[in-house]
């Protein structure tokens, strides 16, 4: 049980990877390759999925405290604000999943796995840039950027979209910019109009763009998200400090709930969105790639963090029942290929529906809107998304018999 698991990335993936494998016992030593811990200043939301996982991890009261718990996720006209759809949360979402559905800071998120990591001794060591592997049947040799070689029993790549392990594993093959961009912000309540922000996720879309905005910290916070269609992106960097003219003028002529969030606004990250096709291969021998390292996908359906989550608590569990860490990962792939392969594909599509850009995705907005008119479309949307939050990984893994 004192496997030494090494794990590359201390992003929300590598740190719930940690902190699920020191639940179960194992050693695990996380590297990092910024010299300080931050997670962007943005919010995250957190579905009942991911909040099983949370739950069995010991930290879902902590999350709690810190988070906001919309009423509803409601898709709406850019313009006219008409309703396409309001799926209840709140309370129906934990009667119905069995689990809270919430908004959280992702520093906050962040800092809890950090806390609840140390707490378990988990050592982290930061400025430290994995860099390649080798292996033999009987050792796993880890390369590192100034040369240093460790040695461990088992890799787990959660190193983002960009897994430089990933290539070390599959070959070098650079992440797809998808063409469109994500404005995000966060701004304090108490600068808006009270009540302007409805407590739900409030979804709104629009020709090439959509808009998303929700409370954090109990309603302290507003969070933003605003994607636009853009044909190309010239900086090396994925994310720069965005422009506040530009994305107000971007949105010009939106919902007024959209354009006096933004007027209130003085400050906006810019990120450029990256996409990757499913992979078919996520492990090789004594390695295992995790969370967006192996399937990043477009933030259309909130579920990338949600994912890197679940998977943290596949690989942990099947690491203590499998017969030996080969058969561990590969039982751990088989359990997290179809699922995520589906969410990434399924993200993909909300975006010609999200920025009615193509005449499948008018056509289906067209039909929402009808269905609305008579009452019928919160039904066909809360199905639509009833298999990605109804899913409940602990208790699936809980009732697996083993021989
Ligand atoms: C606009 C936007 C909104 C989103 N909203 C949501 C949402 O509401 N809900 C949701 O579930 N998901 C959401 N996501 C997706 C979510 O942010 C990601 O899926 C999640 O953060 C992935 O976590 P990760 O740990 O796998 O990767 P990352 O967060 O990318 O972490 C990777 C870590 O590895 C480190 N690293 C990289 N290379 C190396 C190396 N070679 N050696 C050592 N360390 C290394 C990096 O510095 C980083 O700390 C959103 C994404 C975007 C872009």
């Amino acid at each position: 049980m004192s496997k030494n698991i090494v794990i590359a990335g201390a992003g929300i993936g590598g740190l719930c990877a940690a902190l699920a494998l020191a639940k179960r016992g194992f050693k695990v030593t996380v590297y990092e390759q910024t010299q300080k811990l931050t997670e962007v200043g943005a919010g995250l939301q957190l579905s009942s999925n991911a909040m099983h996982v949370l739950q069995a991890l010991g930290i879902a009261d902590t999350v709690k405290t810190k988070a906001f718990r919309p009423t509803a996720a409601v898709m709406r006209h850019y313009k006219t604000g008409k309703h396409y759809f309001s799926v209840p949360l709140g309370d129906a979402a934990t009667h119905k999943f069995s689990a809270d559905y919430l908004h959280i800071h992702r520093f906050d998120l962040h800092t809890i796995l950090l806390e609840a990591c140390e707490q378990l001794k988990v050592s982290i060591h930061l400025g430290q840039e994995v860099q390649s592997y080798e292996q033999s049947s009987e050792k796993l040799k880890i390369k590192m950027k100034n040369d240093r070689c460790l040695e461990a029993e088992l890799l787990i790549a959660a190193d983002g979209i960009k897994s430089t392990i990933q290539g070390s594993m599959l070959g070098p093959s650079p992440a797809d910019f998808t063409g469109q961009v994500a404005w995000r912000g966060v701004i304090a309540a108490n600068k808006l109009p009270k009540g302007l922000i409805k407590p739900n996720a409030n979804l709104w879309v629009g020709p090439n763009k959509h808009f998303v905005s929700y409370y954090l910290r109990g309603g302290e916070l507003v969070n933003f998200v605003a994607v636009q269609e853009r044909a190309n992106w010239h900086k090396e960097s994925w994310n720069e400090p965005g422009n506040i003219n530009e994305l107000q003028q971007a949105f010009n002529g939106w919902h007024p709930e959209v354009t006096e969030l933004l007027s209130a606004t003085d400050s906006c990250f810019l990120w450029a969105l990256y996409d990757r096709k499913p992979l078919a291969q996520w492990v090789d021998g004594k390695v295992a790639l995790l969370g967006d390292a192996c399937h990043p996908m477009l933030p259309f359906l909130a579920q990338g963090a949600a994912m890197a989550i679940e998977d943290s608590y596949a690989l942990a569990h099947c690491l203590v029942f499998a017969k030996s860490t080969q058969a561990a990962l590969q039982d751990y792939q088989n359990l997290r290929l179809k699922r995520t392969r589906y969410i990434q594909l399924k993200a993909r599509k909300n975006a010609a529906l999200y920025h009615m850009n193509s005449s499948l995705g008018r056509a289906k907005l067209a039909v929402l809107s009808g269905l609305a008119n008579v009452g019928l479309s919160d039904l066909l949307a809360a199905n639509q998304l009833d298999d990605i939050y109804g899913y409940n990984i602990v208790k699936q893994l809980e009732q697996r018999r083993y021989v």
